[in-house]
């Protein structure tokens, strides 16, 4: 595993040369740029803890591909312990940086390939699996950062892939040649892509027959020639971009992911990287175990955040003197509860994983669903108490400038203290830090990100198992049911089916 802590991470990203624009210009090192720096610094949270003796048992793990030593991030899960294990990791991290580290994108694109190139080999013949396993195993020895890509732009959303008036809102291959094959389009919100080293391509999707081109998953260097990344803005990143150590709110790490557009303008991608080229009728399932993982993931970095937020509202009431009434305190407790619920859920469809016919590990899709549905209901119900109790200053209250002015500070300074003895800017930074979780760009995610809600209560009901609850309401009152005959294995028809 070659790179070892941040510090290497850092070191690896300034080796890169990859394309990227922010407000209309070209971003030349991440690592520093004031923009992107807080974004690199939370995922290198996920490197440092690989060298934390405390965490290393969570952030560590045996490659099943070579015995070596890995990071969990590239690692394909083994087993329940390997899924419970992730979760636990995921909280941590959203614990240290109160922001998204962006790496589990790639983790969960490693995990629905490798399975769903297993069972493409099984039927075609094809040997997507050993090339997947070769690329697979330089990410592990190198310890590499990859951002899955799945969302394409998708155009006119009335039409599918092959129906676009313009075919490169779906990313598609428009040369095949011996030693490869070309792509064009783009992927939109792409979280963590300017400081990954690799971009893992995927269908957004479940395709027919007709879209076959755009039925393609590859491997590309994020550097690779003709490969353009335009870093999206955030609410208040002007802030950031200053340098504002008060009013950023989070002076270390960015309020989310950090959301870029990668477009593919005819990028060759050799043969070698190319893990799925037409096969359709898999396109569903690897969607949909990619968003699975995904959103049991949200169980457990969103609770992450959540301590976060619960703290930050907890040490305000203190110094503000209102900790100890009794309607705080129940706020307070039923940000606890909802938070725990939520990774009650993310522990759930992890103890309930089941084994795929590649050896790989999926978590149990129903569970997941309901997982990230409630974090689009509790993470705002969380965020909401927060502010109940944080009070209105928090909209209203002077910058960091006022506080830091010769002339009005000491105004700003007298009417925005608390309890005697604390410092008003503790009051100030830690509101500013609830204004950054609370506000715009940081719960879109939880609302957005790993599928929006209506995504996750298609399959809820898809796998609810209606007829069975009708037949278990009939044989209570004695009405006998009829069996129906069995369905065709439901992985070859590009769905999938909860398990565990
Ligand atoms: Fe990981 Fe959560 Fe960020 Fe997704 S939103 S990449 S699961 S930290
Ligand atoms: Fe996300």
């Amino acid at each position: 595993m070659k790179l070892k802590n941040g510090a290497e991470y850092m070191d690896s990203l300034r080796r890169l040369k990859p394309r990227i624009y922010y407000k209309g210009e070209l971003i030349k090192d991440v690592t520093r740029h004031p923009a992107t720096a807080p974004h690199v610094r939370a995922a290198a949270m996920t490197y440092a803890l690989a060298s934390d003796k405390e965490y290393k048992d969570l952030a560590l793990a045996t490659s099943h591909l070579t015995g070596r030593t890995i990071g969990r991030f590239t690692h394909v899960h083994q087993g329940v312990e390997d899924l419970i294990k992730k979760v636990k990791l995921l909280r941590v991290l959203g614990q240290k940086t109160g922001s998204c580290f962006q790496r589990c994108v790639g983790l969960d694109g490693i995990n629905a390939t490798y399975s769903v190139a297993y069972e493409i080999d099984q039927k075609y013949g094809t040997d997507y699996l050993e090339r997947f396993k070769k690329w697979l195993i330089y990410i592990q020895d190198e310890n590499l950062m990859v951002v899955g890509a799945m969302t394409d732009p998708k155009g006119d959303r009335s039409k599918g892939p092959a129906d676009q008036p313009d075919p490169d809102q779906y990313v598609h291959v428009v040369e095949r040649r011996n030693g490869g094959i070309v792509i064009r389009g783009a992927k939109l919100h792409m979280t963590g892509a300017v400081n990954s080293h690799e971009i893992l391509v995927m269908p957004t999707t479940a395709m027919d027959e007709r879209s076959k081109d755009y039925a393609v998953v590859c491997a590309i260097p994020i550097d690779a020639p003709g490969v353009t990344l335009i870093f999206g803005r955030q609410a208040s990143d002007d802030r950031r971009d200053r340098g504002e150590r008060i009013d950023s709110g989070k002076p270390t790490f960015a309020a989310v992911g950090g959301e870029a557009v990668i477009a593919f303008e005819d990028v060759f991608v050799p043969r070698q990287r190319v893990f799925m080229d037409g096969e359709t009728d898999f396109t569903g399932s690897l969607v949909y175990r990619f968003a699975a993982h995904h959103r049991a993931n949200y169980g457990a970095c969103k609770t992450g955040l959540m301590d976060v937020l619960t703290g930050a509202v907890t040490y305000l009431t203190q110094i503000q003197g209102t900790d100890k009434g009794s309607h705080v305190k129940d706020k307070i407790t039923e940000m606890i509860h909802l938070c725990e619920t939520l990774y009650c859920s993310s522990i759930a469809c992890s103890a309930e994983g089941w084994k795929t016919p590649s050896g790989a590990y999926m978590v149990n899709t129903m569970l997941a669903n309901v997982c990230k549905q409630n974090v689009t209901r509790f993470h705002f119900e969380v965020a909401r108490l927060a502010l109940d109790l944080a009070g209105g200053f928090i909209a209203t209250m002077p910058s960091q400038y006022d506080l830091e002015s010769e002339e009005v500070g000491g105004l700003v300074r007298k009417y925005f203290s608390g309890v005697a003895g604390i410092p008003p800017e503790h009051r100030m930074k830690i509101a500013r830090l609830i204004e950054a979780m609370t506000g715009g760009t940081a719960l879109v995610e939880s609302m957005h990100g790993a599928g929006s809600p209506q995504a996750q209560r298609i399959m809820i009901l898809r796998e609810g198992d209606l007829e069975k609850k009708v037949r278990l309401a009939k044989s209570i009152i004695g009405i006998p049911t009829r069996k129906k005959a069995a369905k065709p294995a439901a992985a070859s028809k590009g769905k999938e089916k909860s398990r565990g």
